[in-house]
Parts: structure tokens; sequence; C-alpha cells
């Protein structure tokens, strides 16, 4: 089952259905949306032969064509990589070069960084919008290519614990039964519906879009291309039905914005991808009504492990209302989780442990890196690095996240990529990198730093981060310290320095 046939399928029975909008305007409707598709992924095999499996790089920030460049490489056959447009080049280089991209779409903020590092095997770079993409849509449109349930279909790329990033491997059979869950779990839909994309199609807003497309949805993109509340606002008036996908740190700005506008048209807020305070939540549903529901999930169980619907989040007379809104719901319709000790040994209810999850929705495995795989779905579970409890009536509530991952404005740091970088510095002899809680991003990035003879300032260090990783990961904040806290084994103890750093907040009001 080929996921692209739920393009097909709308395309035909819902053709005049408006399908991409950007602010107020729709741009194209369903039968266009599907014919563009389906000529994309004629002209992908028929102008660059393309074969059914090969990878497709989508180096690419929101734009109205993601939709069908996305659904064209399905539609083909292919599996798309969406790479998140904010990365640096490098990544971009370590992403297209690991995944065996064999051709490149790029939006053209993005052209000239990805002709930069283009290297075999990637053949061809195709700016969106451009003569060549023009050339591709008036190729004739081909029928959707027969897939298998387990063939790849999209290439997730998390960043790894050793700042490396692993590409999740995401079937079809994935991706359906991540659609089935947003329709069991997260909200029942309706074919009038609208979503609007406030966060990177790459990533979550992208993966729920796909369930919106099998409803036949309009895309709404806002004409901005960012986040700002008072258009998001905007975009809430016009159009009813409206759900979107949002960091918790989004839902906050909107909640913090003074714009006083009507929100009946909102349907829902999915929130996830990062920790929502309770206090939050609470503002939240006083601003726009019990319209939220979280989804807790990871690029290796896409937006599926655990589930609070906005029932959940509306019965306010439930006594144990506040706890659950503290935490991230219960199991997804198509996975089993379970909390397991360091040996894999089941947990009972309460006991703190590694979230694991099996099912549908769980990656094929790591693309091209199989000890990783074998590793993390180790005895057919997901180890999700994750730590939680469920209560008695099934509600699971994460306690910490054992990787160390900072999680800043919902996007996912690892501290081992920003150490790494760090240490390749000439001032910096050692270094390790920790998570601050911030009311306005989650976390911020403090680095603790033991300075090469006192000689390195925070600027050069700041400046070198610019050169070489995101700017989204750098440290907000560098402190010089003499030496950093270790264990027995040479381990730095982060819990400490995380100690250390809040202390000395406090004692700085
Ligand atoms: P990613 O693979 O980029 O989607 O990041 C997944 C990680 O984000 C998870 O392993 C969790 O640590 C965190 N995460 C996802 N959803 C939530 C949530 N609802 N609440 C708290 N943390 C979350």
């Amino acid at each position: 089952m080929n996921i692209a046939n739920h393009l097909v399928r709308a395309g035909a029975a819902r053709g005049d259905r408006p399908a991409v909008a950007l602010g107020g305007n729709v741009l194209l409707r369903y039968a266009q949306l599907a014919d563009r598709a389906a000529r994309i992924a004629g002209g992908l095999i028929g102008i660059y032969g393309l074969q059914p499996g090969d990878r497709v790089g989508l180096a690419m920030k929101n734009c109205p064509e993601y939709l069908e460049v996305l659904y064209g490489c399905w539609h083909a056959g292919l599996i798309a990589v969406p790479i998140n447009a904010k990365l640096h080049s490098r990544e971009f280089a370590f992403i297209l070069e690991n995944s065996g991209a064999r051709l490149c779409f790029a939006t053209s903020d993005l052209v000239e960084t990805v002709a930069g590092i283009a290297q075999p095997p990637l053949e061809r770079l195709i700016e969106v919008g451009g003569g060549e993409y023009g050339q591709l849509l008036s190729v004739d449109a081909i029928p959707c290519m027969a897939r298998a349930p387990e063939d790849g279909a999209w290439l997730f790329y998390t960043s790894g614990t050793t700042g490396r990033p692993k590409g999740a491997e995401l079937s079809h059979r994935n991706l359906l039964a991540m659609i089935f869950c947003y329709f069991a779990d997260m909200d029942q839909g309706t074919p009038w519906d609208a979503i609007l994309h406030a966060a990177p199609i790459s990533h979550g807003s992208g993966l729920y879009g796909l369930a919106h497309v099998t409803q036949a949805s309009c895309h709404v993109l806002p004409e901005s291309g960012g986040f700002h509340p008072e258009e998001i606002y905007r975009i809430i008036g016009h159009w009813p039905g409206l759900s979107f996908f949002a960091a918790p740190t989004m839902v906050k700005r909107l909640i913090d914005h003074p714009e006083d506008m009507d929100t009946s048209n909102l349907k829902q807020i999915n929130y996830g991808g990062g920790p929502m305070y309770v206090a939050d939540s609470r503002a939240g549903i006083e601003r726009f009504g019990p319209k939220f529901a979280q989804l807790y999930g990871q690029g290796e169980s896409p937006m599926t492990i655990t589930a609070l619907s906005q029932q959940v989040h509306a019965d306010m007379a439930h006594p144990r209302w506040l706890e659950r809104l503290g935490s991230v719901g219960t199991a997804q319709s198509v996975v089993e989780v379970r909390i397991a000790d360091t040996e894999d040994n089941f947990l009972p209810v309460g006991e703190v442990g590694e979230i694991q999850v099996r099912g549908d929705a769980v990656m094929n495995g790591y693309w091209g890196n199989p000890d990783a795989t074998a590793e993390t779905l180790r005895g057919g579970w997901l180890h999700t690095g994750d730590m939680g409890a469920f209560d008695a009536e099934g509600f699971l509530t994460l306690k910490d996240r054992s990787k160390d991952m900072i999680i800043s404005g919902g996007t996912n740091i690892y501290p081992r990529e920003v150490e790494e970088t760090l240490l390749r510095h000439p001032g910096v002899t050692e270094v390790s990198v920790i998570g601050r809680p911030d009311p306005e991003w989650g976390e911020v990035v403090v680095a603790f730093v033991v300075a090469v003879d006192d000689g390195v300032q925070a600027a050069a260090l700041d400046a070198y981060c610019l050169e070489n990783i995101a700017r989204f990961k750098r440290p907000k904040e560098y402190r010089f310290v003499a030496e950093l806290p270790k264990n027995n084994y040479g381990k730095v103890l982060k819990t400490e320095l995380r100690e250390a750093d809040s202390k000395a907040m406090k004692s700085n009001g």
C-alpha cells in the first residue's frame, strides 16, 4: 500500500476542495495537487531515471510546493528525505551523503548551500519553483507505483547522541499507522477541516499533514513563512475547523500575545515534542477553551507513542485532571508501550524506567546503521531513551530524558554535538553542555568550559559555534570553570552541573 494513494483518491473524490493555501488565498485544489504530484513522479522517473527505493533529499523550508514534492516522491516509489531547513551546511552534507540521495529539491534560500556541498551519489539539484521544476510539471502524470507496506517512505533524521544524525527509516506501514492513530487518538477529522503549518513540514507538522491529505483538508501556510502570533490569530479567524501542530513554546507565545481575536474557528492545537508545563496548559485552556491534544512520540515512532485527547483536557471536573494534564496521556491505538529496567525487565505501574514501544508505528531501523538499529530495537522493542512511569489508569508521565537531550523551543539539541564542536576550538580543554529550564524556550543551552590558560572569551566560542553548527544549538551562556565534576570512571556528572547552574541562577535572582 503506497501512502501516495491517499492523495490520488482525494484528488479524484474531492478534487474541488482547497488543498493548499497561502494565508487566506487558495493556491491549489485537490485535483490540481494530485495531478502535480503525479507529474513530478513522472518526471523523476522519466527525466532523471530514478528507480523505486532511491532516496530524494528535500532541503526545503515550508512552501506551497512541499506536499507535491513529498507525494510526488512517494507516487514514484521513492524514499523522501525531508531535512530541517535550519540545519548547518555540514549537517545537510552528512544527511545527503548518509542517505545516498541521488536527487535533491531545494527552496531558493538553500540552493547555494546544497550546491556547495553536493557530491556523488547526488546527481541533481532542483530548485523548487525554478525552470527545471517547471519542466517536471510538464511531464505526463504516471500511475502510482506499487509499494509493499514495509518499503521505506520517509527517512527521518534525528540528532544522534554521538552528535551524528541517524536516519529513522519510516515505512508506508509506519506512516499509515500514524495516520490511523491521528484519527483514533488525537482528532476524528472531517473532510472540511484545515491544517495550519506553523512548524516545519520536515518534522511534526508535515507528519500530521498526512492525515489531513487523507481527509482532503486544506493545508494553510502563513504568508510570512514564520511563526508570528498575530498572523496565526488572523489565520485562525479565516479558516473554520483549523488545527495545527505546535511545540509547547509556540503555544506559550500564542497565549502570551495580547491579541484579542475570535478563535471560535479553532478546532484543536496538537502539542508535543517537548514538555508542556501544567500552568501553561491551564493558561491555554483559559485562552482557547479545551481545544488541545498532546502527543508524545519520537522520530523512531513518529507522533505515535501516547496521546492526551481533547476530551481529557476538557474533563476539568475529573479529580485527577491536573495530574492528567501533567502526563503525556495513554498509549496510542496501534502500539504497545511498557516501562522496563536497564535489563529490559518489564516494570509494574508506578515504577520509573525506560519507555519502550512496539507496534506498527515503530521504524524499520536506522538507515545504513545495523548496529544502532540492533541496539535500539533489541528484543523487538524500541528503546526510546526516555524515562517515565504509568499510573494505575494507564496515563504515562515522563520523568527524565535519559539521553541528556536538551529541548529548546521544541527542537532537540544533543549536548554531545555541541560539546564536540566546542572541543575542536583550540581555546577549550574540556566542556560539558546542559539544558537550563527556561520559561520561554523550555530549556536553553548552557556550556561549562574549562579553558586553556583562561585565554578564551565567550564571544570567540560563540563565533566558532556560528561557523560550525545550527544557530539554535549555540549555548546561551558560557560558564568558565577550573574543572568539571566527575565520577570514578571519569564521567562528567551533569546532574551536579545542573544543580550548580540552578544554584547560581537563584543567587543571581
Ligand atoms: P524527535 O525524535 O525529534 O521527535 O524527539 C523525540 C523526543 O522528544 C522524545 O524522545 C521525548 O524526549 C521528547 N518528547 C516528544 N514528545 C514529548 C511530549 N509530549 N512531552 C515531553 N517530551 C516529549
